[in-house]
């Protein structure tokens, strides 16, 4: 009864990592996936990691019971707090709904069919660009996808003006999707003044902020700079949603632990709220898992551990920068015709480097270097012993 199935296109992101494995060259070099690597090419566990684990495999109390539908009681309150700040007036006010979630792309999920439940604007604006998943998280769960203007091709910096005209222009009560910061693909970020600006365009039309934070901590080594454009939104006491990821902050990628969190206005609401989310959530998986979410809230709750975290997280965070160092020293070395300072001025996982898709192409087939076809590339997949492999490939693709 399947024989007419037609096969299914690999994913545009997960595809370049099954390219990359075919691939038999000594030199092949993986810039595709957004995963952390160090120095060596390996992925990190994080050691504040391995003593979480540790102590809970040490206690022996612990049991494999299902979770409750929404989750980790302790998880949601901390992973709350982490976004929001310590002395949040809507945790303290209990206008919080939160629900731990299968990562981002789950936290993302989650919101997306309660607003398609429970919300009359369909209509959620995402940036153009914007991390390829999104358009079809928000499709399949029934909400139509419009665009707004982000990335200027060339400045490879914000169109800012863009941005406000096409925000401007939505229906009033449009759900728009933002990115908190590390904006993936294009690594460009609003100032804090854009961010004011744009914070005062969305209450004033009555639009829905619906924040993705995959990368708190990643783009600037600061846990609360990262999360500054969600709270400068959140202090004004408006609603708000918010989808957090631990995949890459933590490195827990394949433990799948996040968040949902949705702002109220009062907290009757958000326990309304809360409950409606459940009625989402347990036709869909039941309930979330256990492990990664018992590391997450060890380290949360844990001033020992959660101040190692830190100094993890900003290595990690330092040695992308350092990357983006690299990289630019090299092309400029080298005299690479073209403006490079963005890969400077960029900020996050990925750089937008403005190699096209022949370039891309040409990288691939010549120097076996693997990136998306718009000509992202992983900082977090180079290394100083690769920098000068990929500049030459650079260099080759912009002047052949
Ligand atoms: N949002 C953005 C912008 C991302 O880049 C990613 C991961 N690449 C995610 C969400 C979701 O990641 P995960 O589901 O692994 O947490």
């Amino acid at each position: 009864v399947f024989a007419a199935i037609v096969q299914a296109p690999e994913d545009p992101i997960l595809g370049v990592t099954v390219a990359y494995n075919k691939d038999q060259s000594p030199i092949k070099l993986n810039l595709g996936v957004g995963a952390y690597r160090t120095e060596e090419g390996k992925p990190l566990v994080l050691n504040v990691v391995r003593k979480a684990e540790q102590l809970l495999v040490n206690d022996q109390s612990r049991v494999k019971e299902y979770l409750p539908i929404l989750g980790l009681a302790e998880f949601n309150k901390l992973s709350a707090k982490l976004i929001l700040g310590d002395d949040s007036p809507a945790i303290q006010e209990n206008r919080v709904a939160t629900a731990q979630c299968l990562s981002g792309t789950g936290s993302l999920r989650v919101g997306a069919e309660f607003l398609a439940k429970h919300y009359n604007e369909r209509t959620i604006y995402i940036p153009q660009p914007s991390w390829g998943n999104h358009l079809k998280v928000f499709t399949m769960a029934g909400l139509s996808v419009k665009t707004y203007s982000y990335y200027d091709p060339t400045t490879r910096g914000l169109n800012f003006q863009g941005l406000l005209e096409d925000l401007g222009a939505a229906p009033a009560g449009a759900i728009v999707l933002l990115h908190a910061c590390a904006h993936n693909p294009t690594g460009v970020d609003p100032t804090v003044e854009q961010w004011e600006q744009i914070r005062q365009l969305i209450r004033s039309k009555g639009l829905l902020p619906f924040f993705d934070s995959a990368y708190q901590g990643f783009a600037s080594g600061s846990l609360d700079a990262d999360a500054q454009p969600v709270r400068m939104f959140v202090a004004d006491g408006g609603e708000c949603f918010i989808a957090q990821s631990y995949a890459k902050n933590m490195g827990l990628y394949g433990e799948r632990v996040g968040a949902l969190s949705i702002v109220c206005k009062a907290a009757d609401v958000a326990s309304r709220v809360e409950s409606q989310l459940k009625l989402v959530i347990r036709p869909m998986y039941s309930n979330p898992p256990l492990h990664g979410a018992s590391i997450a809230s060890t380290i949360l709750k844990n001033s020992d551990l959660y101040n190692e975290w830190k100094v993890e997280l900003k290595a990690m965070a330092d040695r992308i920068i350092s990357m983006r160092k690299q990289l630019f020293d090299a092309l400029t070395a080298k005299g690479t015709p073209g403006d490079w300072s963005h890969i400077i001025k960029q900020i996050g996982m990925f750089t937008f480097t403005g190699l096209n898709r022949d370039q891309v192409a040409f990288m691939t087939k010549e120097y076996h270097i693997y990136m998306t076809s718009d000509g992202r590339i992983s900082m977090a997949g180079l290394s100083s012993s690769t920098v000068p492999h990929l500049a030459d490939a650079i260099h080759a693709a912009v002047t052949c």
